[in-house]
């Protein structure tokens, strides 16, 4: 069903590049080619992440011969609204749809320190762990730099009704980023830019279920950017068993590319580890995880599992949870039990996608 509402779609309309994959110097570029002054890039820019006009037309610093232009080159806003949810504790799901018909899923968190944009990486993931709802239906696609970008905006556009500002990014929405490597970079580039959204290197997190080559490709990239991977286990078997990826990427070689890439950085790395009821939330798997990271320079984040209706992981029983923690904590462990947000929306991975995809088929 949802293949056949695509190609129709397809057959429609002939996609113009977004505007929002561009870096500064590729517009610079364009415009050369076209005749046009460099120094209007900067001030596309500015509509684009500061102002944040909602049409080329509305650039009226620029003549009307180059708004026409770029209206014939480009698209501007890629990504429709389909569902917007607040959640009690102020959590803001957004279901887009881009101009194939697929969809994908951006989170607001509110935080004491700011706020934070989940954004997507791919539509669906080809990952296939377990556990998670984004992987169900395979992947479809990657995103475009520009279709990344446009989540950030359009967050950033809801917010400006209240005069709030997007404080940080994180890469932990639908679909591997590594996978979707040379886009998500282009991506990371743009946000953090000083005429972009100029969101700091520190206030975005990128994080990986653990494809090794990328991991030393990102280690050199030498961006200040926070990195997670998404551990999930204290040795191979219970790895492998949640996330097939451990059996093409190894835990040891796995573990060795994170030190590479914390010698190389001197940044410390997170570790996303999931609590999944008797699989691998015992306090021995806790005593082998802090055999596992010793001496590295990095934090735990403890995800009590996320009840996915197709998937039949259980909760780890509270008391059980802070067991786990303290037998970290103990062994010298830097550990936080993550703070769930957006429960009452399906505001965790995939969640709310996969359940427009089911009403979609039925
Ligand atoms: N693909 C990347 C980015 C996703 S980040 C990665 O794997 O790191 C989303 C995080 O939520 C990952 O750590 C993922 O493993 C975790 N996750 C997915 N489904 C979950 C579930 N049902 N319960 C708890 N955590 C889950």
């Amino acid at each position: 069903m949802e293949n056949v509402k695509t190609t129709e779609k397809k057959q429609t309309a002939e996609q113009k590049p977004s505007i929002y994959s561009l870096q500064l110097d590729e517009l610079k570029d364009w415009l050369k080619e076209n005749n046009e002054k460099a120094f209007r890039a900067a001030q596309i820019f500015e509509w684009l992440y500061q102002k944040r006009v909602a049409s080329f037309e509305d650039m009226t610093n620029l003549s009307k011969a180059l708004r026409d232009k770029l209206n014939e080159t480009f698209t501007l806003t890629t990504l429709k609204t389909l569902i917007q949810q607040t959640s009690s504790d102020g959590t803001i799901k957004f279901l887009f749809e881009l101009h194939d018909g697929y969809s994908i899923e951006t989170v607001l968190m509110r935080h004491e320190y700011g706020n934070s944009v989940c954004v997507t990486t791919q539509v669906g993931c080809r990952i296939g762990c377990t556990f998670c709802a984004s992987t169900l239906g395979g992947l479809k696609r990657n995103l475009e730099a520009g279709e990344i970008v446009a989540q950030v905006v359009k967050v950033q556009q809801a917010l400006d009704e209240t005069d709030e500002r997007v404080s940080s990014v994180v890469i932990m929405g639908i679909g591997e980023p590594f996978d979707n490597y040379d886009h998500m970079m282009s991506f990371l580039r743009i946000i953090n830019h000083d005429d972009g959204l100029n969101i700091g290197a520190r206030h975005i997190t990128v994080s990986t279920s653990g494809i090794i080559p990328k991991i030393y490709k990102f280690a050199d990239e030498n961006m200040q950017i926070n990195f997670a991977v998404s551990l999930h286990a204290p040795n191979t078997e219970i790895r492998s068993r949640l996330m097939p990826i451990n059996r093409a990427y190894k835990l040891p070689d796995l573990m060795e590319a994170i030190r590479y890439y914390v010698d190389k950085t001197g940044r410390r790395v997170s570790f996303e580890y999931g609590l999944f009821g008797s699989v691998n939330d015992q306090v021995e798997h806790a005593e082998e995880l802090a055999s596992l990271i010793k001496g590295l320079k990095c934090h735990v984040n403890l995800i009590p599992v996320n009840y996915v209706p197709e998937r039949d992981y259980v909760r780890t029983p509270k008391d059980q949870i802070f067991a786990f923690e303290k037998a970290l904590k103990n062994r010298g462990v830097n550990v936080t039990i993550r703070r769930e947000q957006g429960h009452d929306i399906d505001a965790a991975c995939g969640q709310l996608r996969a359940k427009e995809r089911k009403e979609e088929t039925r």
